[in-house]
């Protein structure tokens, strides 16, 4: 099982980075030890600045190479909200030095992801709304219909250069609001209005 995880797909989120807008898809990816299992989220002692990012999460159904966009619909079959916890002040270093982001972004319980819901039980498939909540206060509000890559383009790049497999799962970028987390903070994940995750900072 492969998790990618696209970068800077929201304009306003680029901009509170200061990033430029990317001419393709920016991808990196995630070991599968990365999903946290449980709803703790230990602070690690590499890291004195770490983010939550909260995203939609698609997941693969089924094999595929070389997906053209108006069949990638077929690829994919659930969706749920996640958090792509990020170790700022690491990757931006990494980031100085032009270095790979993997020891900021893809470490041990990295990834958090609620259940997955069939795509055909979500409303309006073309514009789902996510959010979260830090101690209860709305930090990130996103809709799917303002990704700068939307779903489909997304799988059809990934797959000119990755086989995507069944359970593979994409995190698919972050809107604007990041920030940081501290020990006793409460972080809570809706999708389309619906609780689907609490997530305690330990
Ligand atoms: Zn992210």
């Amino acid at each position: 099982m492969k998790i990618f995880c696209v970068g800077r797909n929201y304009s306003e989120h680029a901009k509170e980075l200061n990033n430029a807008l990317p001419e393709a898809p920016v991808i990196f990816m995630k070991p599968p030890t990365a999903l946290l299992k449980g709803k703790d989220f230990y602070m690690p002692d590499f890291s004195t600045d770490m983010h939550y990012e909260c995203e939609l999460v698609y997941r693969i159904c089924k094999n595929g190479k070389h997906i053209e966009p108006h069949f990638a619909s077929k690829y994919i079959d659930a969706i749920t909200v996640g958090i792509d916890f990020t170790a700022r002040d690491v990757q931006s270093n990494q980031k100085k030095k032009g270095l790979p982001w993997e020891i900021a972004k893809a470490f041990d319980n990295s990834a958090v992801i609620a259940d997955f819901i069939a795509l055909g039980d979500v409303g309006n498939p073309e514009s789902i709304n996510f959010s979260m909540e830090k101690n209860g206060v709305e930090v990130q509000n996103g809709k799917s219909i303002d990704m700068i890559y939307p779903i489909n383009e997304v799988i059809s790049y990934l797959s000119k250069y990755f086989t995507l497999q069944q359970g593979d799962l994409i995190f698919t970028g972050t809107p604007s609001g990041v920030g940081p987390v501290a020990v006793g903070d409460v972080l809570t994940g809706y999708l389309e209005g619906t609780k689907r995750f609490e997530i305690n900072i330990k």
